[in-house]
């Protein structure tokens, strides 16, 4: 069995948008500025971010629960199923959030499913500005069914 799989992010991107409090007004002025690339994706987002992003930006969002409610998780979740394939994520450098291991735990699955993922709006536009946006990219995964076997047998 293979060590690694891959898994095809399509032209059209699943982005989701999640910015800590002390970031949003920056990623709202991010994404308007961008507006014209992220409506030919399908974009999703924690609870109060998405909504502003809706309201101010006039682009459809789907939003999940709230960041601090379990809404990083819930993203988190949706890339474990293959669901979302971008992440656009302004945290706050400078505030702890009651939510710090969600968050943590989300930069996590972003690594090990070789997620896309921008922390900043320079890596944001980097990322927005790659040849890759209009086109398919294959990312590349450890292969779980071969982990899965291997962990058993050492059990056996
Ligand atoms: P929010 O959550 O969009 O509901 O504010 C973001 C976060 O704090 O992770």
């Amino acid at each position: 069995m293979e060590e690694y799989v891959t898994l095809t992010i399509g032209k059209q991107k699943n982005i989701a948008l999640i910015a800590h409090d002390n970031m949003k007004h920056e990623l709202v002025e991010w994404v308007k500025e961008n507006a014209e690339v992220l409506k030919k994706h399908f974009l999703m987002g924690t609870g109060t971010t998405a909504r502003l992003i809706a309201d101010e930006a006039k682009l459809p969002v789907r939003a999940y629960n709230s960041g601090p409610l379990g809404g990083d998780q819930q993203i988190g979740a949706r890339i474990v199923e293959g669901r979302i394939d971008f992440v656009i994520f302004f945290w706050d450098p400078l505030q702890a959030q009651p939510h710090d291991p969600d968050v943590k735990a989300l930069q996590r699955i972003c690594v090990l499913y070789d997620i896309p993922f921008a922390s900043n709006r320079a890596t944001a536009d980097f990322l927005l500005h790659s040849e890759f946006m209009d086109k398919e990219y294959e990312r590349k995964i450890l292969n779980f069914n071969k982990t899965i076997e291997s962990r058993l047998d050492s059990f056996k």
